[in-house]
């Protein structure tokens, strides 16, 4: 575990040098990225700072009705706001990931700014593009590590609702509702701080995960009874819905969040992927049980990473293709699921 007080004087240096301070989550962001986004947010405007949120794509349907989410601005829909607030910003604080293609079309702005750049993240093996990064892979998420990096900052635990909120959101979805990922007696230590702050725990629960369209429960029920595919001697499973799929059932974005996890509870199945045909690649996401490392099949053979238990990446090919290299890499790393 990181010894994360030795970051207490830099990062208050950081943010009490800093006025203009943009915060970016990364593509496609989950409850996580927008959870301590908005944490991060809130305790920023206490302490008087300009703070403002920048998200590179469009929020999923169940993190949009969380406070604040209407302040992110997307860069897709609002490209030349979104480059004013880059080209202004003395601070870019990066949430939530460590590799600079997760910026999306923001990429190159980004990079080039000079702005200082701040990187708070838990995913493994961080790449070098900004002045401070801190991460540890050992949080559940990078929700938990916000929490623990301001209550250093604060000298106690800072709590508002909203700000207990967010961060609740981004450790219950980085966690399946506490069933995987890094989470420790800390975490629940943490939640507990988070639910003393008169949070409606069973709100939350219900906006995040009871909150589907009729067509996305069917998807659902389709993807594992017609798209599923088992392959117990690779101990895994999986599955793969092409364009026409989606349209059939009035696919809306975050339609798919959560498929590739429910192969895993088939007994003997510790590796679970999920194929979806978009425009020009098909968009993976891996799930995997116990030592089986889905994020170095993620970077190795699919130009993605992530973590060892949940990671994602592309292929650029046609459904049928990406499937075979697939069956093809599953061959090669045989030896892995005995690990
Ligand atoms: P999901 O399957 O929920 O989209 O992603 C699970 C995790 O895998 C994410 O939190 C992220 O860490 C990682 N991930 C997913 N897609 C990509 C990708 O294309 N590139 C990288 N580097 N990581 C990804
Ligand atoms: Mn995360």
């Amino acid at each position: 575990m990181i010894d994360l007080s030795k970051y207490t004087k830099e990062l208050s240096n950081l943010f009490s040098s800093s006025e203009n301070i943009l915060l970016i989550s990364h593509i496609n962001p989950d409850g996580d990225a927008i959870g301590s986004q908005l944490a991060l947010y809130y305790f920023l405007k206490t302490k008087g700072k300009n703070v403002s949120m920048l998200a590179p794509n469009y929020l999923q349907e169940f993190l949009k009705w969380m406070e604040g989410a209407d302040h992110i601005n997307i860069f897709l829909k609002e490209r030349n706001k979104c480059k004013k607030l880059i080209k202004e910003a003395d601070l870019i604080v990066l949430l939530d990931f460590n590799q600079s293609n997760r910026l999306g079309e923001a990429e190159d702005l980004v990079i080039a700014s000079s702005a200082r750049k701040l990187i708070i993240d838990h995913h493994l093996d961080p790449a070098n593009f900004a002045d401070l990064i801190i991460s540890d892979p050992l949080k559940c998420s990078t929700s938990e590590l916000v929490y623990e990096l301001i209550c250093n900052i604060n000298g106690a635990p800072f709590l508002t609702k909203s700000y207990a909120e967010a961060l609740y959101v981004g450790i219950v979805t980085d966690t399946g509702n506490f069933e995987h990922g890094a989470y420790s007696s800390r975490t629940f230590r943490i939640v507990a701080d988070l639910l003393d702050c008169g949070i409606d725990k069973s709100k939350i629960l219900n906006l995040i995960y009871n909150n589907f369209s009729a067509d996305r429960i069917r998807l659902q029920g389709y993807a594992l009874n017609t798209r599923m595919v088992v392959i117990p001697e690779y101990k895994t499973a999986y599955i793969f819905l092409t364009k026409n799929d989606l349209a059939e059932y009035k696919h809306i974005k975050g339609d798919t969040e959560g498929f590739v996890n429910l192969p895993l509870s088939i007994k003997g199945i510790c590796f679970s992927a999920l194929f979806i045909e978009k425009e020009n690649f098909i968009k993976i996401s891996f799930r995997s049980k116990g030592n089986f490392p889905s994020n170095e099949i993620a970077s190795k053979y699919f130009s993605g990473g992530g973590h060892l238990n949940a990671s994602g990446g592309e292929y650029y090919d046609s459904l049928t293709n990406t499937i075979d290299f697939f069956l093809k890499v599953l061959k090669e790393n045989i030896r892995k699921f005995d690990e």
